[in-house]
């Protein structure tokens, strides 16, 4: 019962009105039904607002369409406000209590003598409001928060977890958030009590309205030249959540705040701001004929993004995977100070000389709770037992000598010598690990210590891999006069494979059109990304390209590269395909250097470069300006050896070598001895 037919967000405003022409800094509202976008609405005032918003909400109960509904307000105030004022924890029972106050017209309200009223009846009027915009003073309201005391917290749980996001005690200035409310929730109020609404998160979002807080800046960026930012801004929150899966805006929604409120994504910030795939997001600069190899990198650095789903997970499956959300620390590491040795604690440092102290019984081993150690009094401790509660040094066992219920050691020592602080390695609440990591084993041990349950993952990037050519045939098969065996589409499900992918076979195909298209047709729906080889360059064969330009969304990358032909890459039904060159060195050097970072991006990982090495070549070589190339190298005694020929069919080259050298676009005369960059295999992730 999640699934919404139509998203409206909206960006509220508690300034008056704003006049007929559309400007900032008003209220905005966008409706997005099943993707399909209506432009964003300027609504001048308030009350054109909620006139808007009944009618839109008329219209759509009589279509019985079910709507998700935004506002960029708080629902809700810290933690025991709602109780002073009303006598209840129930923020709704606070919507009502303002809604009967509030009062609203285009040209004012009375929002800061209301805030004022409420300062005096909770206390002697120093808080928890603060800020009066108008010319008069008004009791109960510093304007600048002279003698402010706030009996409340400043922010709601979730505001310590939105950067930036303003208290709801500031009722007006450049970006509170306080009238916004006030005048919001009232609006809210009366749209509750003439629809089926449900308020999120009080209220399970089942009813035919739900209602939730937005914040859009939390996952909308700057605004395309010449757009109003708040336009834009509700325009993408609503795209934003209409493009999520029902088990991924339920997910969102599974949230435990029946006080303050939430902010509907918070956690979920790079899921919900990855824009889709753009169908031209392969064009290529018009009139340049060889694109440099870092710059075609740049290209598809900035245009693509993830395209696999999210699911979540408990941190222990997630070897390997990709975060789609940084993780935060639940628990301290250490979450107690503790003794980093065996030995004896007590309460601080020790001047030089000889010291005894009396010796406590018992004594405290790791996993014990803290006890308690009376001043001037040692007691054994075991390492990563938590320090007692009197104790904050230790000496090392090796260093003491035990006799007669004392021990006896000289100094001098430190104060907190041979322990470790609470936190000093992570605090909780900090972020540990970043969207886009692909989780090593060690960040399972970091997430484990700071107490990770569930976290959000990318599903694996599934890669279809193609091969093309009539003459190819199955490795392992019979092949006669003529034809060669598929060399690449092994190799290339290898790569996937060692990249952390999923591969998907999609077979050979032959040098016909048809075929070729039934073949793209038919893997367009179960992969994220499809890698083919041969045909990619612009002769009579090249089918793959010719295709791929008939889609309409296809540039042939001519890259200043050796080896390797052109790049033929396109979009073929929403998926994007990489055509690589056919022979197998080209196709290998291309699918590490161009297909390796692209399809990490596309699986949601950060953008990578393989890291190289500067070492002394074990060979000569002179290479014409204009291309960079790769040779196949492996290192042996420190220095880099390359393969004999240069061949690019030379597969055995590939074989024999562990990485390449990549030698810059210049020319250049390389001798023995000088320094070369050296890229292992490793390196590109094999
Ligand atoms: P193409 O890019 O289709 O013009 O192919 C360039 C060269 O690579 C030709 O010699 C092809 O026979 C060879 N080639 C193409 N695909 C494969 C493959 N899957 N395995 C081995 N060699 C291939
Ligand atoms: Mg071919």
């Amino acid at each position: 019962m999640l699934g919404f037919d139509t998203i409206v967000a909206v960006d509220w405003s508690s300034g008056n009105d704003t006049g007929a022409r559309p400007r900032k800094d008003a209220i905005w509202a966008a409706v997005n039904r099943g993707g399909a976008a209506d432009a964003p609405v300027y609504l001048r005032n308030r009350q054109v607002a909620e006139e808007w918003l009944c009618a839109l909400f008329a219209a759509e109960q009589a279509a019985g369409r079910r709507v998700l509904a935004g506002f960029d307000f708080p629902f809700g105030y810290p933690t025991g406000f709602a109780e002073a004022l009303t006598g209840s924890h129930d923020p709704l029972a606070l919507w009502d209590w303002l809604a009967e106050r509030v009062e609203d017209t285009p040209k004012q309200n009375n929002r800061f003598d209301l805030a004022g009223a409420i300062n005096l009846q909770l206390g002697d009027g120093k808080g928890p409001f603060w800020f009066n915009g108008l010319a008069r003073d008004i009791d109960g309201l510093s304007r600048r928060k002279d003698g402010y005391a706030n009996p409340f917290a400043e922010k709601r749980q979730c505001e310590a977890l939105a950067k930036g996001a303003f208290t709801c005690w500031q009722m007006g200035g450049a970006g509170a958030v306080g009238g916004q409310m006030m005048t919001g929730l009232s609006v809210l109020t009366r749209l509750r009590r003439q629809f089926d609404v449900a308020v999120w998160p009080f209220q399970a979002p089942k009813a035919q309205f739900s209602f939730i807080e937005i914040w859009p800046s939390l996952t909308v960026g700057p605004a395309p030249e010449g757009q109003i930012k708040d336009a834009w801004q509700v325009a993408e929150v609503a795209r934003q959540i209409a493009s999520l899966e029902v088990d991924r805006l339920a997910t969102m929604l599974a949230v435990d705040a029946p006080e303050e409120g939430w902010i509907f994504g918070l956690g979920f910030e790079a899921e919900l701001s990855t824009p889709p795939l753009r169908n031209d997001c392969f064009a290529l600069p018009a009139g340049v004929h060889w694109t440099p190899v870092d710059e075609a990198l740049d290209l598809l650095k900035d245009r693509l993004t993830a395209v696999t789903g999210i699911e979540t997970l408990p941190a222990t499956q997630a070897l390997g995977r990709i975060l789609a959300e940084p993780v935060r620390a639940r628990r301290s590491n250490p979450p107690l100070p503790n003794t980093a040795v065996d030995g004896y604690g007590f309460a601080g440092g020790r001047d030089g000389g000889p010291h005894v102290l009396p010796l406590a019984t018992g004594r405290a081993a790791a996993g014990d709770a803290p006890g308690q150690v009376k001043s001037g009094q040692a007691v054994r401790v075991l390492t990563g037992a938590a320090l007692p509660t009197g104790v904050d040094t230790v000496v090392l066992q090796e260093d003491v000598r035990v006799a007669e219920g004392t021990i006896r050691f000289s100094g001098p020592i430190k104060a907190g010598a041979n322990t470790r602080q609470a936190g000093e390695d992570v605090i909780e609440g900090q972020d540990i690990l970043a969207a886009g990591r692909r989780i090593t084993p060690a960040d399972l041990a970091l997430m484990a210590a700071t107490g990770t349950r569930d976290i959000q993952l990318r599903k694996p990037l599934r890669v279809g891999i193609l091969s093309t050519g009539d003459e190819l045939v199955e490795a392992g098969e019979t092949a006669v006069a003529g034809q060669i065996h598929d060399a690449n589409r092994p190799m290339l499900s290898g790569v996937v494979s060692a990249f952390g992918h999923t591969c998907i076979d999609l077979g050979r195909a032959p040098d016909d059109r048809a075929a070729l298209r039934a073949r793209l047709d038919a893997a367009s729906g179960k992969v994220d990304v499809i890698l083919t080889s041969g045909g990619a360059s612009a002769g009579d064969e090249d089918h793959m390209s010719a295709l791929l330009q008939e889609a309409g969304a296809m540039a042939l990358w001519r890259i200043a590269i050796k080896p390797g032909r052109p790049l033929a890459l396109g979009m073929w039904q929403g998926v994007p395909v990489f055509g690589l060159p056919g022979n197998p060195v080209a196709a290998l050097v291309c699918a590490l250097v161009f297909a390796r970072p692209a399809m990490d991006v596309l699986a949601g990982a950060s953008w990578s470069e393989p890291q190289g090495f500067d070492v002394p070549a074990a060979f000569t070589k002179t290479k014409k300006a204009g291309r960079r190339e790769y040779l196949r190298a492996r290192l042996r005694d420190g220095r880099a050896e390359v393969f004999a020929s240069e061949g690019s069919g030379r597969i055995s080259g590939l074989s024999w070598a562990e990485g390449l050298v990549e030698l810059p676009e210049p020319a250049a005369t390389v001798k023995e001895g000088a320094l070369v960059r050296y890229i292992p295999y490793g390196s590109f992730g094999l």
